[in-house]
């Protein structure tokens, strides 16, 4: 029997929330990390990651907290990386990989390489997982299997030192259980302001708009909600700081995809107005397609109702 060598020796996870807290879980299940340390700005969620016993040590103090660490990852919310990796720069040990899970890569990448010493890889990344629930005990180990995790490393970085530690990132996120890719940081925001900011987005408002409605009492729209409104629920209920954080860092790319939907909604409206059914079906045909690829390559159970049904019958 062999033993799996850990990728990295010592991690450590800033922010322990529901994507902190899986890759704490994951990297201890599959042997990533061979000792890991959590630290958090709220003394509560820290009391917590103890209670839960998911980490080797927890540190209130984030200089402490990487001194000795070969992999530093942040899994705040996007906003407060700038800060946070100015605090612990200086503490930073040389060769040391300083990487991040958040969900806007441009603006992040600038923040972390500002305050970055020299002698330290920072590769930004992104795990395309998760769900709409937040907190250390929202986590668990297998969020992350067969979804891809993107990499987006520094481009003006050709050095072979540097090479070696985006491989290594990325055998650590292939050991958690996801498929990794490699993306230009622009490119990314892009790709996910259409993928998952701008289907927020819409989820945020459809729900504000419901909640608003002045015909429409709360206690039906809630009653009747398995028309197609309580999958907009599941995602308007993601939390709120996150998703603020978000749409400031990612302003550009869902100004863009959030134009260009807009023009296609006012097609639609148009077709409706108009009575083009064609028009709408040959749509909606085609957005089935959509759906079918995604079930086909893994990304979503093909069970009818998203599996909710099961053993009801
Ligand atoms: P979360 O459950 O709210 O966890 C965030 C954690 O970070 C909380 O424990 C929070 O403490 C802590 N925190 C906040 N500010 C901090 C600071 N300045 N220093 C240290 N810790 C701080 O959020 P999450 O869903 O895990 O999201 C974390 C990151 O993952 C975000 O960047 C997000 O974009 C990215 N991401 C999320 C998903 C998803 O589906 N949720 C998927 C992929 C990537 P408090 O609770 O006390 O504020």
């Amino acid at each position: 029997m062999t033993t799996q060598l850990p990728v990295f020796e010592r991690l450590t996870v800033i922010g322990c929330g529901l994507i902190g807290s899986s890759v704490v879980r994951a990297a201890c299940a599959y042997r990533a990390a061979g000792h890991i340390t959590v630290a958090d700005i709220s003394q509560t969620v820290l009391d917590r990651v103890t209670a839960l016993g998911i980490a080797d040590a927890v540190e209130a103090d984030f200089g402490k907290a990487v001194a000795e660490a070969d992999l530093v990852i942040f899994a705040t919310p996007v906003l407060a990386v700038a800060d946070v990796m100015a605090s612990i720069a200086p503490h930073l040990k040389a060769g040391a990989t300083v990487s991040d899970v958040g969900s806007v890569k441009g603006s992040v990448s600038e923040a972390m390489q500002a305050a970055a010493p020299a002698g330290v890889h920072i590769i930004p990344g992104h795990p395309i997982a998760g769900t709409e629930q937040s907190g250390p005990d929202a986590g668990f180990a297998e969020l992350f299997q067969d979804r891809w995790t993107i990499l987006t490393p520094i481009a003006a970085r050709h050095d072979d030192a540097y090479a070696l530690a985006v491989a290594r990132l990325a055998s650590f996120w292939r050991v958690l259980g996801a498929q990794v890719e490699q993306m230009d940081e622009r490119h990314h925001d892009l790709v996910l302001a259409v993928t998952s900011h701008l289907p927020h987005l819409i989820a945020y408002n459809i729900v504000g708009t419901a909640a608003d409605l002045e015909e429409v009492t709360q206690a039906e729209v809630m009653k009747y909600s398995a028309g197609g409104f309580r999958d907009f629920t599941r995602i308007a209920a993601s939390d709120p700081t996150m998703w603020r954080d978000i749409f400031v860092a990612n302003r550009e790319a869902v100004l863009d995809v959030l134009g260009r939907f807009t023009e296609d909604l006012q097609a639609l409206s148009r077709a409706i107005r108009w009575g083009e059914a064609e028009k709408l079906h040959e749509l909606f045909t085609r957005t089935r397609e959509i759906r079918r690829g995604v079930i086909a390559l893994g990304q979503e159970s093909p069970e009818p109702n998203f599996g909710r049904d099961r053993g009801k019958h």
